[in-house]
């Protein structure tokens, strides 16, 4: 479980796995979705 705060309202939200594409934030009722770091893709190619 990783832990992070929502951008918009600081709550801890939590992450099922460090890949997960998004988390839900219960308190803003949003869905943040994570941009792929172009990056790691190219590191895991
Ligand atoms: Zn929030």
């Amino acid at each position: 479980m990783i832990h992070i705060e929502c951008t918009w309202c600081d709550a801890e939200l939590v992450l099922a796995s460090l890949d997960a594409p998004s988390v839900h934030c219960p308190d803003c009722r949003v869905t943040v979705e994570f941009s792929p770091e172009p990056e790691a893709i190219a590191l895991a190619a």
